[in-house]
């Protein structure tokens, strides 16, 4: 008997998209476009990359999506935060990413200069939440199509869950055209999070962020970090494999699947995929989608 989960993937027109980091050494950036060219045959919706800390990767993210304008036919989509910044450097860098052929940025205000958990503090000089980001590039950049991020856990700074919703909302009236979610494990966060904001009037899509998990003892203490719970059912399925990192692999790409092909389910098409620069497990995942390259393309990026 067929896979009726499977069948119904490959007559759905599911969409995905890929987010990358910019690399810090020569080696790195070669593993990053060995990913980039098994991925893009995948088409894409947009392909991102992210931005260091504070802008500590500006020139790295900034040479990274104009490569990628250059040598793909993916839209790659830029990020940018404003923390620690003046208007001045941040609408700098929007006009480089514009003059670069950059037409998508994922707007954030990035975390404070003292980590994950110190308080927000605006730059005197600069903007003073995401929301006044996204106003301020719209303003200046009309064409620019902006992401933003979502947390279907709630932020880790948040006070309360409408507080969240608040803050999302402000973003989409400021121009925020899509909202991409932090990772999570366990769909129903995000299914009850995507319900809730559409009763609060927020109806731009809301992107599920995806993490295929190869190390479970590392990605757990980012998600900590992150507010994204694990559950125990989740990490049982790591047990007893810290020292066996090929069947790790195996078990991640199950599990991923096992998460998208649940949403698939439940009506969602669009998946933003956390690469950490790495192609096979999102590839493996993509294909059990049903989203595959076109004929000729696939032997290609098979020998990427
Ligand atoms: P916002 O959406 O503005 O706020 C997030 C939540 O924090 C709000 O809902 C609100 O409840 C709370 N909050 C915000 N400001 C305050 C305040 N002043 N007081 C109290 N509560 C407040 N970080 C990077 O450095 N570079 C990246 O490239 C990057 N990419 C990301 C991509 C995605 C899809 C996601 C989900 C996150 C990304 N981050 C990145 C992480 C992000 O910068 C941090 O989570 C940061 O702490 C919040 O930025 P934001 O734009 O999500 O904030």
């Amino acid at each position: 008997m067929p896979n009726d989960r499977l069948s119904r993937t490959s007559r759905r027109p599911i969409r995905v998209s890929f987010e990358f980091f910019p690399p810090k050494t020569p080696e790195m950036e070669e593993t990053l476009w060995r990913s980039i060219e098994r991925l893009s045959p995948l088409q894409p919706t947009f392909m991102s990359v992210t931005y260091g800390a504070g802008g500590s990767t500006r020139e790295r993210t900034h040479s990274t999506v104009a490569r990628m304008v250059k040598e793909t036919d993916i839209q790659p989509a830029a990020h940018l935060t404003c923390v620690s910044a003046t208007r001045e450097e941040v609408d700098a860098v929007v006009d480089s990413y514009r003059e670069a052929g950059v037409r998508h940025i994922v707007a954030l205000r990035g975390d404070p200069a003292g980590g994950v958990g110190a308080a927000f503090e605006p730059h005197p000089g600069g903007y003073a939440s995401t929301a006044d980001l996204v106003a301020g590039i719209r303003r200046r950049a009309p064409e620019i199509e902006m992401s933003v991020s979502a947390y279907p856990e709630k932020h880790p700074e948040s006070p309360s869950v409408d507080a969240d919703f608040d803050v999302l909302k402000a973003k989409v009236d400021a121009g925020a055209t899509r909202a991409i979610t932090q990772f999570f494990f366990d769909n129903n966060h995000y299914l009850r999070y995507v319900d809730e904001a559409r009763k609060r009037g927020i109806h731009i899509p809301i992107i599920p962020g995806i993490v295929a998990v190869s190390n479970f003892k590392q990605t757990a203490n980012f998600a900590t970090k992150a507010g994204a719970s694990v559950p125990d059912w989740f990490a049982a399925r790591f047990e007893g494999l810290e020292n066996d990192p090929s069947t790790r692999q195996l078990v991640a790409a199950a599990v991923a699947a096992e998460q998208v092909l649940d949403l698939v389910d439940h009506g969602v098409k669009d998946f933003h995929f956390y690469t950490m620069n790495k192609a096979d497990l999102v590839y493996a995942v993509c294909h059990l989608l049903g989203v595959r390259p076109e004929v000729g393309a696939a032997a290609k990026a098979a020998a990427a």
